[in-house]
């Protein structure tokens, strides 16, 4: 099977690696060349247009920031509609807005094609080791087509129904993380400010009921300083957005996702490129 991935940033490099190991015959597009470099040279062949990436390949798999990077490679002479016909497989893996993956889901079925849309869980290193968890709606066709490529970069994959069911349980995860991991730094931020040492307050709340790996893995490195980015400041205000978008379409009462939202943008544009932990630093500032 020939898999054409579009996005080679943070998530995309290693499940395109991971699937590349794997044996598959791989095809790379990305806005920035450079980042497929590594790629290429162990064997992946890159393409100059997301369309000519989909001439080539049987499964065109996307990974890319948001709804504007979605049309920038899919819209247009050189995007990849283009090329769709009968056969191919569209899979988004990318995080957007739950009403966009419905338009995308159209103009992939207008031209013959089928499409999953396929969010995930897990961040970057879950991406480079292959334990992603992957949340798929769409075509069940296309869901067993993929199962064998959606194996090599997961240890999860649930297929839960309809375009966008995906989606919207992404946007639930990221709105339940973000707000929660926010609380959480803000608890930090708060008793440093009352005179405590948050590392001694860390290891005894991560004694009790708030004990989670991922707190645990995200904290420890907001105490040692170290915001590398692992999932962007600026991508986590972005789903954030499609949260509050979402909930105001449903006519939902989300106050903490209204609140967390604000800090987000208060930080924006100091933090963006960032790991979304800086937030720690909006209420140390
Ligand atoms: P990233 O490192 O910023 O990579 C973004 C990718 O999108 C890059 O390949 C970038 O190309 C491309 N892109 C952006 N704008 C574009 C445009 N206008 N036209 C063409 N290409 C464009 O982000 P990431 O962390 O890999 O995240 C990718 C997606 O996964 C996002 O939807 C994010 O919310 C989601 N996600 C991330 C994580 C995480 O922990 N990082 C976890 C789960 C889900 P260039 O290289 O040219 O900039």
């Amino acid at each position: 099977m020939k898999i054409g991935f579009i996005g080679l940033g943070i998530m995309g490099s290693g499940m395109a690696n991971n699937l590349l190991k794997s044996g598959f015959d791989m095809y790379v597009y990305n806005r920035t060349r450079e980042k497929a470099k590594e790629l290429e040279s162990n064997g992946a062949k890159f393409c100059s247009t997301p369309k000519e990436l989909a001439e080539k390949s049987d499964l065109v798999f996307i990974m890319l920031t948001d709804v504007g990077a979605c049309k920038a490679v899919s819209e247009g002479k050189d995007g990849f509609l283009e090329a769709l016909g009968k056969g191919k497989i569209v899979a988004n893996f990318s995080t957007v807005h739950p009403n966009y993956s419905l338009e995308l889901c159209s103009l992939v079925k207008e031209r013959g094609a089928l499409f999953l849309e396929t969010p995930v869980l897990g961040s970057k290193i879950p991406a480079q080791k292959g334990e992603l968890v992957i949340l798929a709606a769409g075509d069940k066709e296309a869901f067993e087509k993929c199962t064998s490529a959606f194996e090599k970069i997961s240890k999860k994959v649930m297929y839960l129904g309809d375009v966008p069911k995906a989606s919207y349980v992404k946007v639930v995860n990221n709105e339940a993380f973000a707000t929660s991991l926010t609380a959480y730094l803000e608890g930090l931020a708060f008793a440093r400010k009352i005179g405590l040492d948050p590392e001694m307050v860390f290891n005894i709340l991560n004694s009790g009921a708030l004990a989670n790996p991922y707190f645990e893995f995200k904290i420890k490195k907001v105490l040692a300083n170290d915001f590398e980015t692992h999932f962007s400041f600026e991508n986590m205000k972005k789903d954030l957005g499609y949260a509050v978008s979402v909930a105001d379409e449903f006519k939902c009462y989300c106050p903490t996702l209204a609140a967390v939202n604000e800090v987000f943008k208060k930080g924006l544009k100091k933090h963006a490129k960032e790991d979304m932990s800086a937030i720690f630093k909006v209420f140390d500032e």
